[in-house]
């Protein structure tokens, strides 16, 4: 027998068979099942995903002898004939090579008689966005009135170049690139018939470089096969296609992670040696990172990472990506963008400056924070304009005893702990972003609730935490003693000693506390040692653009200081 690419040996041929695309599949089974077919259908989605493949088993299911209907015989003349390409009711056209005026006129005089032997003539246009314009003219005359036998069936990778006219006469199905797993399952099926010894590493290999479409995953293999016979390995599988390892990943990713620069530019010089695919490389580190982002949500999963730093790594190998693909000297942009993640990774966050500044200013007693007395009010910048506290009152759940006794509490300076508890606090604030991430490890709920809530005082063995007034309704979830429990585990953890945590409504916004600059009195009253503090004036950006902790972020953001608000 003649040697058949597996592609085409594995073309599915029945919906059932086809992989990834259940909501097109469903949809079209629905539309036979109770004989509501639309005249024209446009499938949009990159190549390789089964387009066409759903539209010639949709023809067996318009034409099979049975009857109208979602399982095609797959016996009967018309399926024999549609599958082996010689049915006359079907047409399959490139778009491609077929953009010429004439063919398409040629398809309304074709259109017009009756078919064969089926009951519709299905028209498949792949490519269609290739058509020329007068081309498309044409269509659409017969587009504007189909005979009542026809049906179309456009494919195409690149929708926005199809007229709007056309578009909005075909019911659209936008179809998804195939996951990694379900490419995964379908190889392991073909290797196994076709008596190819294939692992797993392999196959997850040929998987990510066929980013989402089965056919190139089909066709990788077959090129393996010829290239190496009938045991692959995931060496033989990187060599044919310039990946990289997914070991070679991991360790470039914690290169990253790690601000291990002169590692991370030694790999990159080796990949490059290796003849690896530099581009793709960047994809598959994004990929990496963005895996561990959605970790982070999810599952509270974070590790050492925060998701602010993630995202920055993200945003750079993003720019890295997009410029690549322009450039002759990929390897600099690499080098450049990689030696900026690594940065990005290692340089504090502005969540951390906060924290920092928070604790610098805790500790020194020269601000007072969140908890402040509401002498401090005048001074409250413009986004603190919370709801009014009797509108705090009524959206604030049910609070059970404990909060309401904690509500009772003094917040004020008087109620400040003494020394040992004024370093608690600094490093509580300075710790926090990493006890909500602790904390939402244990209970995943806290974590969202926790960002809008900030460490308040230290009273012996109990800490007391702030909850932005705005946000107040995420008080409730601390009536679990299973989410109390989980904070109280993640403090003891940071305070190395055991401390239990009661939750409150704060009299601000904790975070804007910490953005908003102190009043200059403050600093003059309080702090007159400070090493050469500048003087800080309403509206006087020059002098905060001394401080180091501004420095920081307008240096992290490339800012500048547009208004100082005190
Ligand atoms: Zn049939």
């Amino acid at each position: 027998m003649a040697y058949e690419v597996i592609a085409r040996k594995w073309r599915p041929q029945q919906f059932a068979d086809v992989v990834g695309q259940d909501h097109v599949v469903q949809t079209l089974e629905n539309a036979l099942a109770s004989n509501r077919i639309a005249s024209a259908y446009l499938f949009v989605g990159p190549r390789g995903i089964g387009k066409t493949s759903i539209a010639r088993i949709f023809a067996k299911a318009l034409n099979c002898e049975t009857g109208l209907t979602a399982t095609p015989c797959d016996t009967c003349d018309n399926c024999r004939e549609i599958m082996a390409s010689t049915s006359l009711d079907v047409l399959e056209i490139d778009g491609a090579s077929n953009n010429r005026v004439d063919e398409v006129r040629d398809l309304r005089e074709t259109v017009r008689y009756s078919p064969t032997h089926g009951r519709f003539k299905l028209i498949i246009i792949d490519e269609v966005h290739m058509l020329s314009n007068s081309a498309f003219n044409a269509l659409l005359k017969t587009l504007e009135e189909p005979p009542e036998h026809v049906k179309f069936f456009f494919a195409t990778t690149e929708p926005h170049k199809i007229p709007a006219t056309i578009i909005s006469r075909c019911q659209r199905f936008d179809l998804r690139r195939i996951p990694e797993s379900e490419i995964i399952e379908r190889l392991t099926l073909i290797a196994k018939d076709e008596k190819v010894k294939i692992d797993d590493d392999a196959l997850l290999a040929i998987a990510r470089g066929s980013e989402g479409g089965l056919r190139d995953a089909e066709s990788a293999l077959d090129q393996l096969i010829a290239f190496k016979g009938k045991k692959i390995s995931e060496a033989d599988v990187l060599q044919v296609f310039g990946l990289v390892s997914r070991r070679t990943l991991d360790d470039l990713s914690e290169g990253i992670l790690a601000g291990e620069m002169a590692s991370v530019i030694g790999q990159i010089d080796e990949l490059e040696q290796a003849g690896k695919d530099l581009q793709r490389l960047v994809l598959e580190l994004m990929d990496g990172f963005r895996n561990r982002l959605v970790a982070v949500y999810t599952d509270g999963q974070a590790g050492d990472v925060d998701a602010e730093r993630l995202l920055r790594i993200c945003d750079i190998l993003a720019g890295a990506d997009e410029r690549m693909r322009f450039s002759l000297s990929k390897r600099i942009l690499l080098e450049t963008a990689l030696v900026r993640c690594a940065r990005a990774a290692k340089v504090a966050t502005v969540e951390e400056i906060i924290a920092q500044i928070n604790a610098l200013k805790a500790e020194g007693g020269v601000v007072t924070l969140s908890a402040a007395p509401s002498a401090q009010e005048p001074a409250a910048p413009v986004a603190r304009r919370a709801a009014p506290p009797a509108a705090v009152a009524t959206a604030a759940p049910p609070k059970p005893p404990k909060l309401a006794e904690s509500k009772a509490r003094p917040s004020t300076p008087k109620a400040r702990p003494a020394e040992p508890a004024a370093d608690e606090m600094a490093t509580l604030k300075a710790q926090w972003s990493k006890i909500v991430a602790h904390a939402g490890r244990i209970a995943i709920a806290v974590q969202g609730a926790l960002k809008d809530a900030c460490p308040a005082t230290v009273e012996g063995d109990t800490v007391h935490i702030d909850f932005d007034p705005e946000f107040a309704s995420g008080l409730s979830l601390f009536e679990s003693p299973r989410n109390r429990k989980a904070v109280e585990r993640s403090l003891t953890n940071v305070l190395k000693r055991p401390v239990t945590a009661t939750f409150q409504v704060g009299k601000e916004k904790p975070a804007q506390v910490a953005e908003a600059p102190a009043p200059e009195e403050e600093y003059r009253a309080e702090a007159p040692e400070e090493p050469a503090p500048p003087p800080v004036r309403k509206g006087h950006a020059q002098a905060w653009k001394q401080r180091d902790e501004v420095k920081q972020v307008l240096d992290m953001f490339n800012g500048t200081i547009v208004d100082v608000r005190e």
